[in-house]
């Protein structure tokens, strides 16, 4: 399991994650909800070191990064092998073919084999519905089509949790199902996620846990099931579209 505990971050003397702790099961799907500026991206990129917190841990059973330490490369190696993040605004390499966007880093940082990288990226590129679009560049698909590319880079790497920080935000609704459908056969094969969305429905299809945060503070942690059937008066507000 992927432990956060007592995480505090500032900006420029302000208060924005508050000692945030939270639990994201193994095998599950945690959904990260809030207003804009409640510091959800930020809870998010704590947990791969993209934000260094002033304090707080995040732990595996095998490794435990204490943010209020020096970190050593070993272990922020070791933390960035375990989690791998796909970006809101999808960032392929544009200068490299499908292929090579999704075989780079496994061949580099994994130092996998060219032969045994392109086998994977194939299948993996198979599994999401491109298959043949592997020597396109970036620029020569559609939103939608480069957005379950960086799916299956982040996938290629086989790390033990993806990290997406709105994933379909820039989509519009027919690419959003699209990537919607990808995530949600993750889910079922039990890929460990977590994901920040502002999409209730698919945070409540594919969800198995809810954390809301309000102003850098949790105010939620719990089931999907009791955040969405047994609303309190803030989450009630928050899912009338309120804020
Ligand atoms: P949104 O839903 O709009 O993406 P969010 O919940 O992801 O919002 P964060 O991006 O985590 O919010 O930001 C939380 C707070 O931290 C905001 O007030 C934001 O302005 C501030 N913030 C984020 N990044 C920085 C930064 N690099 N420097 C200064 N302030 C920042
Ligand atoms: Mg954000």
């Amino acid at each position: 399991m992927l432990s956060a505990k007592h995480i505090n971050k500032q900006y420029e003397g302000k208060t924005v994650l508050n000692d945030i702790s939270v639990d994201f099961p193994d095998g599950k799907t945690t959904v990260i909800l809030g207003p804009s500026g409640s510091g959800k991206s930020t809870l998010l990129r704590s947990l791969d070191m993209l934000v260094r917190p002033e304090s707080g841990t995040v732990s595996f059973p095998d490794l435990s990064i204490d943010y209020s330490r020096p970190i050593s490369k070993k272990d922020s190696f070791d933390l960035r092998r375990k989690t791998s993040m796909v970006f809101q605004n999808w960032n392929l390499f544009p200068n490299l073919t499908v292929i090579d966007n999704i075989t780079t880093a496994p061949i580099t940082v994994l130092k996998r084999s060219k032969e045994d990288a392109q086998t994977l990226a194939k299948s993996l590129i198979k599994e999401v519905g491109l298959a043949g679009l592997e020597d396109r560049y970036p620029s020569q698909l559609s939103g939608g089509q480069q957005q379950r590319i960086s799916i299956c880079r982040a996938l290629a790497m086989n790390p033990e949790y993806i990290l997406l920080d709105e994933p379909t935000s820039a989509l519009d609704p027919e690419l959003e199902t699209q990537v919607l459908r990808i995530l949600e056969k993750l889910c079922q094969q039990g890929q460990s996620m977590v994901i920040v969305t502002h999409n209730m429905e698919f945070a409540r299809l594919v969800s198995d846990k809810i954390v809301f945060i309000e102003d850098g503070n949790k105010i939620y942690d719990g089931s999907t099931k009791e955040f969405f059937g047994n609303p309190t008066p803030r989450t009630k507000e928050f899912l009338s579209g309120i804020s």
